[in-house]
């Protein structure tokens, strides 16, 4: 068994249960890519059993806090059937929600979601690209599925020193499926579609937008960063009577469009516009145009801390731009699912978004990612996606 052992003092987040292991922790030792090595405090005490990755700034992620456990299939198959477990308490009133989600659920790097009776899996991290096959025969074997589709297709796996890969890793099947959240269905593919084909994170402020339309009566709803429309959707199901949605990137435009048409709802209360966020608010603004309703859910502007200055300040402008648009007594849903930012800086940045476009508003909701893509108590930074509801005065 190989080991590493830590330079002095930088034992401490490993003894709080924190998973990771930097580069600059480390005074000696290494492995191969995915690797079990035992992680050793200075003085040469047991600190955790943890999967190397020989390129990554996060050297090593740790798979076990417990000196008597074995890192083998059996480990792996229990630890993938009590995320899914945990599911069962959760609220979730979809069929597709996410099973694992990384280290939150003791597996760093391994994203599982569902969607129907299939799964659509991200390996992230050289530890569980070594351990591939097991975790497929567990995730086939814990839900009974039979198909599992790859998605490691992301430039995070660039970080681990790994290649893209992506297709059937086992069984075979359609790509396009259709998903049934709350009170609506929504189409996608998971060969083409961003992430694993959709983003579920933000189902339930999908459902609070519903009820907000609901509610309030929305005439007028801006959805910018549209994607597939979820939002769109679920506001033309609260009853709002017409929605404008925004995104750069035509296929998801179009399947944006087909999901409005697969709700039922006439192709006259829905706009979509291939452009860039920013400059389309800038031009409704000279227009004259306004809403009452808007959503705000840009991409991850901040990985990490270090962007969080930059970031900042292209969350300021877009939410500057849209208090511009939003009628008095309208609604701001407004996200960010940076890392980097975190939910106080989020606040401050929308907080002064207002003041510079002299606008005031009650924050009536905070609001986060859904539960099946939980944060833990050992790892903060499972803490990403966080929105404000802010009701123009
Ligand atoms: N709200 C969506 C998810 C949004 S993901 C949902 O509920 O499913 C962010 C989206 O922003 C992506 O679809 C991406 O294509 C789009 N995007 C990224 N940069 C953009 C820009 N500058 N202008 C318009 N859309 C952009």
């Amino acid at each position: 068994m190989k080991t590493i052992r830590l330079r002095e003092g930088k034992e401490r987040s490993l003894l709080r249960r924190h998973p990771w292991i930097f580069e600059s922790a480390i005074a000696k030792g290494g492995a191969d890519a995915g690797e079990t090595v035992r992680v050793e405090s200075h003085a040469g005490e047991f600190l955790a059993w943890a999967a190397f990755s020989p390129e990554s700034k996060i050297r090593a992620r740790a798979w076990s806090f417990d000196e008597s456990q074995r890192i083998d299939n059996e480990l792996f198959a229990a630890k993938v059937a009590q995320s899914i477990q945990a599911r069962s308490r959760f609220d979730i009133q979809s069929d597709g929600l996410r099973l694992i989600h990384g280290e939150s659920d003791g597996l760093p790097g391994l994203v599982v979601d569902r969607y129907g009776d299939t799964l659509v899996a991200q390996f992230l991290s050289s530890g569980v690209e070594r351990w591939k096959a097991v975790l497929a025969d567990a995730l086939l074997h814990s839900t009974g599925l039979t198909r599992l589709y790859e998605r490691s297709d992301t430039s995070a796996r660039k970080l681990e020193g790994l290649l893209p890969s992506a297709g059937w890793l086992r069984g075979s099947g359609p790509t396009e499926l259709t998903l049934r959240e709350h009170e609506w269905q929504l189409g996608l593919d998971i060969a083409t579609g961003h992430k694993t084909g959709f983003y579920l994170d933000q189902r339930d402020s999908r459902k609070q937008f519903a009820e907000h339309a609901r509610r309030l009566g929305f005439e007028r709803v801006l959805n910018c960063f549209c994607y597939t429309g979820g939002f769109s959707v679920a506001a033309l199901h609260g009853g709002a009577r017409h929605v404008t949605s925004i995104d750069s990137s035509a296929p998801a435009l179009e399947r944006a469009q087909a999901n409005v048409a697969l709700n039922g709802f006439a192709a006259e209360r829905a706009d979509f516009l291939d452009a860039d966020v920013n400059a389309s608010l800038r031009h409704f603004i000279e227009q004259g145009r306004t809403f009452d309703a808007i959503v705000l859910d840009p991409p991850k502007f901040a990985p990490t801390a270090a962007h969080a200055d930059r970031a900042a300040r292209a969350y300021k402008d877009i939410n500057r731009l849209a208090f511009k648009l939003l009628e008095p007594g309208g609604v701001l849903f407004t996200f960010s699912c940076s890392g980097g930012i975190s939910a106080d800086l989020f606040h401050k940045i929308v907080a002064s978004a207002g003041i510079d476009a002299g606008v005031d508003g009650y924050i009536s909701q905070r609001l986060g990612g859904a539960p099946d893509h939980p944060m833990t108590i050992n790892f903060p930074e499972g803490e990403y996606l966080k929105g404000l509801v802010v009701m123009r005065k």
